[in-house]
């Protein structure tokens, strides 16, 4: 893939990626995003810096806009991830209502986050511990969660979340397509 004008993706995509300057594919987005468009789970070893969280993104918000009844989960090993990961979602998603995200991260208080669910978000970003904290209070229920991404899964085993992500994986009952970076 040398562009992404030749990606199908939605149009809100493709605009905002000429808004973000995001003109030529990096490397690991030119070999994560046409399989994982195409449906398939995929491990990606990639550096912080080169852009691995449009990677993922991409072919997230593509899923979540051609699969309305579905939902999405980004894990990452800390709460300044989540926020830098969040961030660019923001940008990606242009603004669409239908595709705002709730980050869940702990160090502040839940009120915020249920809110955040509540009010409708799709897309679920945040750290396992406080991921975790939501399900068992039953803020949040991932039965419909379609598309997953382990964001620096080697630095969440690293700092010991591997029982947490087994707790995690027993609530992804659903079909789901996994990214693993
Ligand atoms: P990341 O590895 O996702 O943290 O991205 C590292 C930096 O590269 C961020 O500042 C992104 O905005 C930028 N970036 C990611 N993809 C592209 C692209 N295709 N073209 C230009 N800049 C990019």
């Amino acid at each position: 893939m040398d562009s992404f004008q030749e990606l199908a993706l939605p149009a809100f995509l493709h605009e905002a990626l000429k808004t973000m300057h995001f003109e030529k594919p990096t490397a690991v987005q030119a070999q994560a995003i046409p399989p994982a468009l195409e449906g398939k789970d995929l491990i990606a070893s990639a550096e912080t810096g080169s852009g691995k969280t449009a990677a993922f993104g991409i072919p997230l918000l593509t899923f979540l806009t051609n699969n309305s009844s579905k939902t999405a989960l980004v894990l990452t090993p800390t709460r300044e991830l989540a926020e830098q990961v969040a961030e660019v979602f923001t940008h990606l998603s242009g603004g669409r209502h239908d595709l705002r995200h709730a980050l869940l991260i702990g160090g502040v208080g839940m009120d915020k986050q249920v809110e955040a669910i509540h009010r409708g978000a799709r897309l679920f970003i945040g750290t396992p511990g406080r991921i975790n904290d939501h399900i068992g209070q039953q803020t949040l229920n991932l039965s419909r969660t379609g598309f997953l991404v382990l964001d620096e899964a080697d630095r969440m085993l690293d700092m010991g979340f591997a029982p947490q992500l087994d707790k995690m994986r027993s609530w992804l009952t659903g079909p789901r397509q996994t990214m693993l970076f």
